[in-house]
């Protein structure tokens, strides 16, 4: 009997790929009843239907790992639960070497595997041949075996999703498509359709390449893009069976899977071929693009190469179909900053097959709880601001990003397509001092001061890269005169109003009712007492705060701000492009700041967190006695169009004391050194104060805050995980990057969240967190023998709770 279509639902889920099914299948699952999903085609019509299918498990971040292993254990157990086959075969996956780089970084893979509970092996040559003997091996320096890697049937996973939510009350409706989004004072309603409208509590745009068209009818930012990604499948090859692994050859960009007898080889080729500029095609149902050899080129090389037998193999199909891109290869997930109650979940950047089961679930946690259950930064909708929606940003962006996939993850990479965008008032004089830029959330900021436009450049290894020397100085010159860094993409927020106080108190872990002209450190936690962020708050007056936060955190730390505000008498406004932020750091800040100013800068005048209008030359700014370098220091706020004027007066006056440019690598490796956290490394969702060694910005005795009941819980017990830092000295020491695997005594014990070398204390210095088991974190315990595995080699390292560097922060106070 045909179902009647509703004019109501709880939540509307829009796309009957992969994820909108998985999506519906874990909300009808969990109990919600009203699940309405709709297909402007047939399931699967989109992307889904033509993917390769590999499951492959391993990925950078933990959680991200943790999704696809999720989906493996589903998609072994949904037969059985809905009787609709999913094609799962554990046949494990073979990864091969051509250079010694990509050994090192194998080595390095196998013991971030082993950190995060994965099991992987590294193996030789001729192991590798035996698992896959029509491959070509001469040319190889080893191998790398995920044995819990498998491939699927796409289309029959998500027949069996779409079952099971079937199965649990949900209903589907294909050849409907939603044309509007409805929507009532910032929160989504319902959707309308080609049968019709439907009311909705939550809509949930999970339409592939069409999300950001969808997002587009809400006012949601869903930047993703459209690329061409091809495979080829050949006829029966002697030697091919159905438990060969999936091969990955990625320095040749391809991977292989056993299809049929045959082979199917696809790849993510170096630069990639946008696809549908002018937007999707009416009717692209089942839809594939034309054949491209010329672009498939330098895949087929490389396939040849490895697989000798292609030479003569029938190619029985060429496909090429495209998918979602995004600005940096994650995906998006979660519920839109612009639009309450319209959650997202596209552009899964070839891997939404192998995500599909875990990013199902996380988003339909993450709908009925509110707020995620675990941290999915990386993939988090508001690391985005709108400039990221831009289409010619997009396309440029896209070109490079799919063949990231292959490329080496080197430490520091860079993207370098659609930049430089966003420049601070200062961009141009550092670029004629040599500064090398980095990017992020579309900011150019110096990483390091070459002494030549000819050196300012990242020659990208695993060990030393070239502007170690260059960065080395600008650490000392902080550390024994001054230096000056631009910091202008630091994210800047007033929260004004007469309840401001009131809401500040109540959104941060720290007591912010403080006297004007005060700063506080303080952490902004959600209801489990874990980080949602870290900020600065600077009373500026009564009702009036500034709240200095990471450049990252602009979209999401405004969206946490503005979902507490309630009935609040207070407004959040982002004045980021209004002032320039630059520091003046190290211990002859105050004789450098004193030759530019009248007001005082002695302790008594001018304490450490005192935050005062002073003049500096001409210019009038904001002084704010805070580092995050562990030395005598202040951050000027600087209205924007004054900053070139105040870095002059700066640089001129403090060529006397020594001053020079200092940039972000510096910085790194000066805040490991104090043990300083930074957002979304050391301080995420998943961990709280207790853990983070940060109890002493928690005040209790100030009143409620959220989390406060999640902390005095926390507090009552030794927390089970413990952020150490890590000091590495002996001379011949490799360098770390982070992500490396922690051992105490022998055993796995956590991941090094970040490391660089510290110059002051000669060696590596890292932050990481361990697990104790419960056990008080005392000396005893942390006498043990700790190490460090970087690729392949365990550094004996010293661990400590407390700062590497002045961990009295005399130096800062001073
Ligand atoms: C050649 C190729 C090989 C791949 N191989 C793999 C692999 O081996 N492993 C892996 O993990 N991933 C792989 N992928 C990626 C994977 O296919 C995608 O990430 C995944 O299918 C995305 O699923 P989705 O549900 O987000 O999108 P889709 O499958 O595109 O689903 C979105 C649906 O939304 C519908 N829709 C859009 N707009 C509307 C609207 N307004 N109203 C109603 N419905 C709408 C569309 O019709 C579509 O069916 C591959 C992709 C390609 C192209």
């Amino acid at each position: 009997m045909a179902q009647s279509f509703p004019d109501s639902a709880r939540a509307v889920v829009i796309g009957g790929g992969v994820i909108g099914c998985s999506v519906a299948f874990h909300l009808a699952k969990h109990g919600w009843r009203d699940v309405v999903l709709l297909e402007q085609g047939r399931l699967t019509c989109g992307t889904t239907w033509h993917a390769a299918g590999l499951v492959g498990q391993l990925r950078a971040h933990q959680n991200m790992t943790r999704l696809v292993q999720y989906s493996a254990s589903l998609y072994q157990s949904l037969e059985a639960e809905t009787g609709q086959a999913t094609g799962w075969k554990q046949c494990g996956s073979i990864l091969v070497a051509r250079t010694p780089e990509r050994m090192t970084l194998f080595r390095r893979i196998h013991a971030a595997a082993r950190a995060q509970g994965v099991a992987c092996e590294i193996i030789s040559i001729g192991e590798a041949a035996r698992k896959y003997p029509v491959m070509r091996t001469e040319d190889l320096l080893g191998a790398l075996w995920l044995p819990d890697d498998a491939k699927v049937n796409p289309a029959d996973v998500t027949q069996a999703l779409a079952k099971g939510a079937r199965q649990n009350g949900a209903r589907i409706f294909e050849q409907t498509r939603v044309t509007a989004i409805q929507q009532k004072d910032g929160v989504a309603t319902g959707v309308s359709t080609t049968r019709g409208d439907v009311r909705a509590e939550v809509v949930i745009n999970c339409a592939g390449q069409w999300a950001k068209a969808v997002g587009r009818l809400a006012g949601v930012t869903v930047p993703l893009h459209s690329a061409e990604h091809m495979y080829i499948v050949t006829g029966r090859i002697d030697g091919v069976h159905p438990d060969l692994p999936v091969l990955r050859d990625p320095d040749g960009y391809i991977y292989v899977k056993e299809e049929v007898g045959g082979l199917l080889m696809g790849g993510f080729e170096p630069v990639a071929k946008p696809w549908a500029m002018d937007g999707i095609p009416e009717n692209f149902e089942f839809g594939m693009l034309p054949d491209d050899w010329d672009q498939f080129q330098v895949l087929m090389e490389n396939a040849l190469i490895r697989l000798p037998a292609l030479e003569t193999a029938e190619i029985k199909t060429f496909m090429n179909g495209p998918e979602s891109f995004t600005p940096d290869n994650n995906f998006i997930m979660g519920e839109a900053p612009e639009l309450k109650n319209f959650f997202v979940a596209a552009g899964f950047n070839s891997i939404g097959i192998a995500s599909g089961g875990g990013a199902g679930r996380a988003l339909a946690e993450w709908i009925m709880q509110g707020e995620p259950t675990l941290d999915l930064w990386p993939v988090d909708i508001r690391r985005f601001a709108r400039f990221h929606d831009n289409d010619r940003f997009l396309k440029e962006r896209v070109s490079e990003v799919l063949g990231l996939h292959y490329m080496m993850p080197w430490p520091n990479r860079e993207l370098q397509s659609a930049r430089p965008l966003r420049r601070s008032p200062l961009y141009d004089r550092l670029d004629a001092q040599h500064g090398l830029f980095g990017s992020k959330m579309g900011f150019e900021r110096p990483n390091f001061f070459a002494p030549s436009k000819a050196e300012a450049r990242i020659d990208y290894s695993w060990g030393r890269q070239n502007w170690f020397p260059h960065a080395a100085a600008e650490h000392k010159a902080t550390r024994e005169a001054v230096t000056i860094t631009d910091l202008t993409s630091f994210v800047k927020f007033f929260v004004q109003g007469r309840d401001a106080e009131g809401l500040l108190q109540r959104l941060c872990a720290n007591d912010v009712a403080v006297p004007v002209g005060s700063t506080v450190y303080t952490g902004l936690l959600n209801a489990r007492g874990t980080y949602e962020s870290d900020l600065t708050v600077a009373r500026l007056a009564a009702d009036r705060f500034l709240l200095v936060t990471g450049t990252a955190q602009a979209t999401r730390d405004a969206d946490w701000i503005r979902r507490n505000i309630g009935a609040a008498n207070a407004t959040l406004t982002d004045i980021t492009s209004a002032y320039a932020v630059i520091a003046v750091m190290g211990p002859r800040a105050r004789d450098l700041l004193a030759l530019l100013t009248r007001a005082p800068l002695d302790n008594a005048a001018f304490p450490f967190g005192a935050i005062r209008e002073i003049g500096i030359a001409h210019a009038t700014v904001l002084a704010s006695r805070r580092t995050y370098v562990g030395e005598l220091g202040w951050e000027l706020y600087v209205p924007t169009e004054y900053a070139g004027a105040v870095y002059d007066a700066l640089m001129e006056t403090g060529a006397e004391l020594g001053a020079r440019n200092a940039g972000y690598y510096a910085v790194e490796s000066l805040r490991l050194e104090k043990g300083f956290r930074a957002w979304g490394r050391e301080l995420t969702p998943d961990y709280n104060p207790y853990e983070a060694g940060l109890s002493f910005a928690v005040k209790f005795d100030k009143g409620d805050f959220i989390g406060r009941d999640a902390l005095v819980a926390a507090r009552a017990k030794p927390p089970t995980r413990r952020l150490l830092s890590f000091v590495a000295t002996s001379p011949d020491t490799p360098i770390a990057h982070g992500g490396e695997l922690i051992l105490r005594d022998g055993a796995p014990a956590g991941e090094i969240t970040s490391a660089a070398y510290g110059h002051t204390v000669g060696g590596i210095v890292a932050l990481g967190f361990v697990t104790t088991g419960g056990a008080r974190a005392d000396d005893a315990w942390l006498a043990a023998r700790f190490e460090i595995d970087i690729a392949g080699e365990r550094v004996p390292v010293r661990a400590s709770l407390k700062a590497p560097y002045d961990p009295a922060g005399s130096r800062m106070k001073g």
